[in-house]
């Protein structure tokens, strides 16, 4: 999302003439681009060809010092596939567990050794991160513009996609400082585009951006009102973009052969790609396929072409509606549908988005460029000074782990960021020292729905009633979408924190499936939920009663304090099932029968405290509902049951 806001303080530096010069890249997963914006408009950086699309690949030739980059690598990877690098931006910040969960081939060879789990690629000789591979790609976009300009360009605004999480947008930063690029900020595509359109010029209400890249398809959904951008939604499938298009095609160009070498597979897919390109402006074409000796005859005309594409271009649609329907909004409310990727360029892909959305979309500013273009703007805004400075939004919620293994949401996804939030939290148990704070990031009620994404341990907490101590966890989200925990006990000031580091990637596959997941489960993990938080909680009577008795049990008859086990004693057996009123029941029996002890307690305790002693640990013990009890990381974390 977008919103435009000012940032005081934020003026032009006097300096910025002896500086260099700030640009906007979009690091594609297919292609890159780079563009620059003066006064408020953007223009892409080409090369002497007037080309302005660097395919994002980097051939590592053995022997050669320096990697090649963009088209000139599509040409090596003709002869030599081992030594090219393509589509590295799907590594980037996942680890050697996250590759091997999406299973089947992978066009890379790993590298034997992969310490810290980060993948490392084995290529031409050496051994490589995707870091790296990334900022080779990022130097030959920087060499681009310094050709370009005749200025020296040290900063950048880099788009990510919105999907990126924590340690996505870490290794891109990583990439850019390796390059030699200070990130200014990250900006998430679809941001990027309705910035190029300048729709916050434009008339207010909704717009769609409809991304359809290479090798990836992304939705978003953004407000504009009073000349600020919100995003409402995102959401998208990480595995389909025109590369599916060309597999399609291939597949139709080689039907009914077994006789397939990966030689010739790959030629059927670069012969597929020009096909459909082709077919975007002309009616009909031929081209030809080598199978060893033997030469293949390809002809496709565009409603076969459409024939074979019309299921992929349908999923966009339906990922489209259900993004909508996410955003509890009607289609008829979008006043404006933005086309970004070069796949938009399809004249069935933008047949069927005008149909959906039953208007033209906007498709002036070339989809491939738009990004960057974008991009520049925002650079621009960010050096030279600007009113408008773009926000985002958090594609999915962050929360931390309670009792019984439920998660208390601590900021809510689509909130714009940098955002702060603090959530008061308790200790469940007497005298517990210690909090175990586990981050987690999804929308489902339960920690074993969610990703898990970082663990710490508050310690020093001064020994007290279970229910008693405060602590505060802040969630602090900065720009760039990189998360920072804090927490803090409220009377000693001790204190934890810990920055998400990233160790593992999330497929943006796994972030729709969680978001679908939430939707489809809502109602029987709002069951469980209820039945976990009736469960905590008669357990912290239970354990509050146990207490009590061995504190005070003098003040009870035998036969009172055998009323009061038998009532105890029903709430263990209940909590043996998962009937949560039979639970509830039992709870309020148990509390209506200890009434006249607590009661007693009470005086008791002012009696004391008229001798001198303290109230508080009485009163706490007969408090009402707390914040949510976390447990202490030494004791087991099975839920109380
Ligand atoms: P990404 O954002 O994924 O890096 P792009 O937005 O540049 O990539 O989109 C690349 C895709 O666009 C490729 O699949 C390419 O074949 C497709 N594409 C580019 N030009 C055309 C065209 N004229 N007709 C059809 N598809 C095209
Ligand atoms: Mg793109």
């Amino acid at each position: 999302m977008l919103l435009q806001i000012h940032e005081p303080g934020q003026t032009p530096d006097p300096h910025e003439q002896d500086r260099g010069i700030a640009v906007g890249i979009d690091l594609g997963t297919t292609n890159s681009v780079v563009a620059l914006a003066r006064e408020g408009k953007p223009e892409v950086l080409r090369d002497a060809r007037g080309e302005a699309i660097v395919p994002s690949l980097a051939a590592y030739l053995p022997g050669e010092e320096d990697p090649i980059v963009g088209v000139m690598a599509r040409r090596v990877f003709l002869d030599e596939p081992e030594a090219v690098v393509s589509s590295v931006k799907r590594l980037m910040g996942r680890g050697v567990e996250d590759l091997k969960a999406l299973g089947g081939a992978l066009p890379y060879t790993l590298a034997a050794d992969q310490p810290g789990g980060m993948v490392r690629l084995a290529v031409g000789g050496r051994v490589l991160t995707p870091v790296e591979v990334s900022a080779d790609i990022l130097r030959a976009m920087k060499a681009r513009a310094e050709i370009a300009t005749g200025r020296r360009v040290d900063r950048a605004v880099i788009t990510v996609p919105a999907y990126f999480d924590d340690a996505a947008r870490t290794a891109t930063r990583d990439a850019a400082r390796l390059a030699g690029l200070e990130v200014l900020r990250l900006v998430n595509e679809p941001t990027a585009a309705a910035l190029a359109y300048g729709l916050d010029q434009g008339a207010e209400g909704l717009y769609a951006v409809y991304d359809l890249g290479g090798g990836t398809f992304d939705v978003s959904i953004l407000r504009l009102q009073k000349g600020v951008f919100q995003v409402l939604a995102t959401g998208g499938d990480a595995a389909l973009g025109g590369d599916d298009f060309d597999h399609a095609i291939a597949d139709h160009f080689l039907a009914g052969r077994s006789d397939i070498g990966s030689a010739a597979a790959q030629q059927a897919l670069a012969t597929a790609r020009l096909a459909k390109e082709c077919l975007t402006t002309q009616d009909a074409g031929s081209w030809w396929i080598d199978v060893g000796a033997e030469r293949i005859a390809c002809a496709l005309d565009r409603p076969t072409l459409e024939q074979l594409i019309r299921p992929l271009v349908q999923r966009t649609l339906e990922i489209a509606q259900s993004v909508i329907a996410d955003a509890r909004l009607e289609l008829d409310e979008i006043k404006g549908v933005v086309l970004v990727g070069g796949s938009t360029r399809v004249p069935l892909v933008r047949r069927s988005v005008e149909a959906l959305f039953g208007r033209p979309p906007l498709s002036d500013i070339d989809p491939d460029l738009v990004v960057a273009m974008g991009a520049a703007l925002q650079a621009e805004a960010l050096t030279v000074g600007s009113d408008t400075l773009l926000l985002d939004v958090l594609p999915l919620s962050l929360g931390i782990e309670t009792m019984g293994g439920l998660v208390e949401k601590v900021v809510e996804r689509n909130t714009p960021i940098p955002v702060a939030r603090a959530q008061e939290f308790t200790t469940f148990q007497d005298g517990q020292t210690a909090m175990a704070i586990h981050v987690v990031q999804g929308e489902r009620e339960t920690v074993d729905g969610n990703r898990s994404l970082a663990r710490f341990v508050l310690s020093g907490i001064p020994p007290m009633v279970a229910g008693a101590a405060r602590i505060a966890v802040t969630f602090a989200v900065d720009a760039d979408g990189l998360l920072t925990v804090s927490a803090r006990e409220a009377t000693t000031g001790v204190a934890a924190e810990t920055v998400v580091k990233p160790s593992y990637g999330l497929d943006p596959d796994q972030m729709a499936a969680m978001l679908r997941d939430s939707l489809e489960h809502a109602r029987e993990d709002m069951q469980r939920r209820l039945l976990i938080e009736s469960r905590v909680e008669a357990q912290r009577v239970l354990n509050a009663l146990m207490a009590a008795l061995a504190a005070d049990r003098a003040l009870l008859s035998a036969a009172e304090a055998a009323v009061l086990e038998a009532a105890a004693a029903q709430v263990t057996v209940a909590l043996g099932g998962s009937d949560r009123d039979r639970i509830t029941l039992a709870v309020e029996d148990l509390e209506r029968a200890s009434a006249t002890f607590a009661q007693r307690r009470m005086d008791a305790a002012f009696n004391a405290a008229l001798s001198g002693r303290r109230l508080d640990a009485v009163a706490e013990t007969l408090g009402a509902a707390a914040p949510s009890g976390i447990r202490d990381p030494a004791a087991s974390p099975a839920a109380p049951a």
